[in-house]
């Protein structure tokens, strides 16, 4: 760190307790409902509690049909499958995610090929996607993801979809709640998929619900989450089953947590405002969203570096450093002062084109596909790095967004990086 910063930000104590970047933010109702299964003895995957997390989240993401899974992950492997894949078909899927959302792909044999991210929104880049169909025509399945809680380009990449009759998979995991043109993410593609993860915007420990509007879809999904038992007087199986099916208990959960939703994302709101206002001066903004069209979640509060203001900045494949620069700044700098003063921050999910187990894969930009190793420093012919998701990666911070964080240590984070910038 450099000296002026150690000098500024010298009186500012380390928080006694961490503040994290996003941990459960618990409200009491959730033990009613455990107790409730526990009471009635609807102990395993069957229940008022599992009946009722499927009915709130139909009414309230607007889809036909809800599955509770036992994790979001499961709800993706089941979401591809659905999507009539075969063994070594190709499926597009945003590069800039966490894992889950690409992983199922290879669980069904397939291989994801990396849709490349744009700047307004940080989701699939419609212009690349459809830069992917002209490489690739055959493509039947895209896999889309609003990363952070912001919607993506939602009207540009279902009319590619529907242009080239490909099933449109949203990974929703991260954005319950949030909305574009006043439809809920989570009913916008044909299989949708949100999580319960302990870190999402609201939680049931663990747990993820697949949403669609296709009823037959949906019954499948129930009889493949339960081994794929067929109607008979024994275990009879004529295909191949998993056991992805949401716990009763679980479900209690979710069902206390549902009626804190709107209570967690107004909290996320307001975060995103404060450091908004309380970064200004710095060269720095917020994750952004579209204005007119979306509604986010706000389940993560990020900010982006100006690319003068970034100091050098080393990052191999495990480990980072930087060196200090008067004025500027680096996301490693920025996460170790915020872990010096025990609040947790996290580099952008490092895009999946750039992941040792996907670097092989082909990965597609706004101006088609781009060799691995050719990419880092590539500028595209409207003069901005070609590779957005490794750009957005390279200055990009998620900051500590926990419910739970009072205003008062929120502004303590804000001086922390302040003082990074000195
Ligand atoms: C959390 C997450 C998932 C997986 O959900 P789990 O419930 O943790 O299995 C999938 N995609 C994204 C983008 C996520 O953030």
């Amino acid at each position: 760190m450099k000296e002026q910063t150690k000098a500024k930000i010298g009186d500012i104590q380390p928080f006694e307790k961490r503040v994290w970047l996003s941990s459960p933010t618990l409200h009491g109702e959730e033990l009613e409902y455990i107790a409730e299964a526990y009471n009635t003895n609807w102990f395993s995957t069957a229940g008022a509690n599992v009946e009722a997390v499927e009915r709130l989240m139909c009414e309230k993401v607007g889809c036909g049909h809800a599955v509770a899974l036992s994790s979001g992950t499961a709800a993706m492997h089941l979401a591809v499958r659905l999507a009539g894949v075969k063994r070594g078909d190709r499926v597009f899927c945003s590069d800039m995610t966490f894992v889950a959302t690409a992983n199922p792909i290879r669980y069904e044999g397939c291989e994801p090929i990396f849709i490349d991210t744009e700047y307004e929104t940080w989701n699939m880049d419609p212009v690349a996607l459809e830069k992917a169909f002209e490489l690739y025509p055959d493509v039947k399945t895209v896999v889309a993801v609003h990363l952070y809680g912001t919607p993506g380009k939602v009207d540009e990449i279902k009319a590619i979809c529907k242009r080239h009759n490909a099933v449109l998979i949203e990974d929703a995991a991260e954005s319950f709640g949030a909305s574009y043109k006043g439809i809920q993410t989570g009913s916008i593609g044909d299989y949708n998929v949100i999580s319960f993860n302990g870190n999402k915007i609201i939680t049931g420990s663990a747990g993820g619900v697949l949403l669609t509007d296709d009823g037959a879809a949906a019954a499948r999904i129930r009889k493949w989450s339960t081994q794929a038992r067929e109607a008979a007087p024994w275990y009879q199986h004529e295909e191949l089953g998993y056991n992805y099916r949401m716990s009763n208990v679980i479900a209690g959960v979710v069902r206390g947590q549902y009626l804190h939703l709107e209570e967690h994302i107004a909290g996320k709101r307001a975060i995103y405002q404060r450091y908004k206002e309380g970064f200004k001066g710095l060269p720095v903004s917020m994750n952004p969203f579209d204005g007119i069209n979306s509604e986010p979640n706000f389940w993560l509060s990020c900010l982006l570096i100006e690319p003068d203001a970034m100091c050098r900045q080393e990052r191999g494949e495990l480990t980072a450093s930087y060196v200090s620069e008067n004025g500027k700044s680096c996301p490693t700098e920025i996460l170790e002062t915020l872990a010096m003063f025990n609040a947790e921050g996290r580099p952008i999910w490092r895009p999946m084109h750039m992941q040792p187990m996907y670097s092989a894969n082909p990965f597609v930009t706004r101006e088609g596909l781009l060799n691995a190793g050719e990419g880092s420093s590539a500028v595209g012919r409207d003069g901005k790095p070609l590779d957005v998701g490794r750009d957005i990666f390279n200055r990009g911070v998620c900051l500590p967004s926990d419910n739970k964080m009072t205003a008062e240590q929120q502004d303590i984070v804000i001086k922390l990086v302040a003082g990074c910038f000195e």
